[in-house]
């Protein structure tokens, strides 16, 4: 299965994210064995004790709603943050960074979906962030792009409507205030059930749990 994602995926270039959550280090493992380096969590306590566990060259990537009393954590380690969500946990990402003597790549997340249970910024909400002093004094963080879910739905088209929502998203920020910016290039969109769609409406980096590793057991 990971073989013909891969090609898909390379077909696009488009960058995979293996989603462990649930999943313990030994099936992790195989997957790594398998030359797979870039895998996604969402639990801190989970990516922190798996980090400890797998090799050093895996590049760990936090895709979960981030509470700030966490971010401390995963700082040290962390290699992309998919889903900052307020200029708060931003700030405390840069300063924790900052004393790890790191600089965090970031990724800011949208609210692209009709259902409201996801968190996630506006488009308004980015740019306030974006145009303020204490977003431009921040050294040890970079925003390297977008993340965004789409509506959990067999409704194709509304998949992809929220899809164009966020790649619009992208291009505004890009000519607003990266444009210049190489770094700021990612589109992180396009999980199991809509990883197709995702990269025909441009995602770079595609996030993939159950179809790698079958469904995930929550006991
Ligand atoms: C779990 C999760 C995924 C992967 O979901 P699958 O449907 O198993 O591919 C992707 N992104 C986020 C934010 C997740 O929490």
């Amino acid at each position: 299965m990971l073989e013909k994602i891969l090609q898909e995926l390379a077909a696009h270039q488009t960058q995979l994210v293996a989603v462990s959550k649930t999943h313990p280090a030994s099936t992790i493992r195989r997957i790594y064995d398998a030359g797979q380096r870039d895998f996604g969590e969402n639990k801190v306590q989970e990516i922190t004790d798996k980090q400890e566990e797998l090799p050093a060259d895996i590049r760990w990537h936090f895709i979960g709603h981030l509470q700030t009393n966490k971010v401390k954590y995963i700082t040290p380690f962390v290699h992309l943050i998919h889903s900052v969500d307020s200029a708060k946990v931003l700030k405390e990402i840069n300063k924790r960074a900052g004393n790890d003597e790191r600089r965090v790549d970031c990724l800011l997340q949208f609210k692209i979906a009709e259902e409201d249970t996801k968190y996630g910024l506006t488009l308004a909400e980015a740019r306030e962030l974006l145009q303020s002093d204490r977003y431009r004094a921040m050294e040890n963080i970079r925003i390297v792009g977008v993340m965004g879910m789409a509506t959990f739905t067999d409704d194709e088209q509304q998949v992809r409507t929220e899809f164009r929502r966020l790649k619009t998203i992208f291009d505004t920020l890009k000519q607003e205030f990266f444009a210049d910016a190489d770094h700021f290039k990612e589109i992180s969109m396009g999980m199991s059930g809509d990883y197709q769609l995702a990269m025909e409406e441009g995602s770079t980096m595609v996030r993939i749990g159950s179809l790698i590793f079958g469904e995930r057991d929550y006991q």
